[in-house]
């Protein structure tokens, strides 16, 4: 049965491909993108491309009226959009630590909420957010980003419980290294030394991403909420 998709971040990287996957599972996709035009990757797929920044509220209710327009209300969230800006904390300024919790973690405060009522109505619904295997583990230099992706454990599991009698699941996937912009701006040291703590040994595809979102929405996840799943390689073991 083809769901109403809103993913966030859907330009590149993880959210392109959670968009593909969700389109070419014949889902109503919406993707929203920031800055630039919409993905040229978008008309191919059917998917409505809109406009939104997480850090404005009015821009995500535009984006939610969009997609509800075009599709119907939001049956599946993807909360993604994330930024990075790493620095040990010493040196980090204040501006850095609020940017990224108001994008990683307020950013998805903003989306969730805009979605939840027509979930309720319906009593059911699918919201998936993407954390990270540092919100876990912590890393040095990431503190912002640690706080912000750890915050979303307690955010999603709090609506677990607010939620899921009203047959509304919430659960996190924790990536761990993805081959994307975010990591390919990573130096070579720094790949290589994360790379020497993966199990797997390798880097993951955003497709391995995807796969995990579209499982935590499907009906064979009907019984999960409020869960973690890291899709880390093992890099993340024990968390
Ligand atoms: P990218 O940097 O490739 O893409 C980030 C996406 O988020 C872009 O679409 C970007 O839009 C969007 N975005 C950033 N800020 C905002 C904002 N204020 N409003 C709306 N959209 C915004 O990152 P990834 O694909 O790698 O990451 C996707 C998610 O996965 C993030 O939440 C990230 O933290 C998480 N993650 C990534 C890992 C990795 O190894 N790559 C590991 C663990 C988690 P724009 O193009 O306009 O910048």
């Amino acid at each position: 049965m083809s769901r109403s998709v809103l993913v966030t971040g859907g330009n590149r990287g993880i959210g392109l491909a959670v968009a593909r996957a969700f389109a070419q599972a014949g889902d109503r996709v919406a993707l929203t993108y920031r800055s630039g035009g919409p993905p040229e990757e978008a008309t191919r797929l059917g998917c409505l491309a809109v406009r939104c920044d997480v850090t404005d509220a009015g821009q995500v209710e535009r984006a939610r009226e969009e997609a509800e327009r075009a599709h119907g209300p939001v049956e599946v969230l993807v909360a993604n959009a994330g930024i990075t800006r790493d620095q040990l904390l010493l040196r980090m300024p204040e501006e850095d630590f609020a940017a990224v919790l108001d994008t990683n973690l307020t950013g998805v405060f903003r989306v969730v909420k805009q979605v939840t009522g027509g979930m309720l109505q319906a009593r059911r619904g699918r919201i998936v957010l993407v954390s990270s295997v540092v919100g876990l583990l912590g890393a040095a230099g990431q503190a912002n980003y640690a706080a912000s992706k750890a915050g979303l454990v307690g955010f999603a599991r709090s609506l677990a419980r607010e939620l899921g009698s009203r047959g509304i699941t919430c659960n996190l996937v924790a990536p761990g290294f993805v081959e994307t912009d975010m990591t390919r701006a990573l130096g070579e040291k720094q790949r290589a030394g994360l790379l020497s703590r993966v199990p797997l040994a390798r880097s993951a595809q955003p497709e391995e991403i995807a796969a995990t979102v579209r499982f935590l929405a499907s009906d064979d996840a009907a019984y999960i909420t409020g869960a973690v799943l890291p899709v880390d390689g093992g890099l993340g073991m024990g968390h």
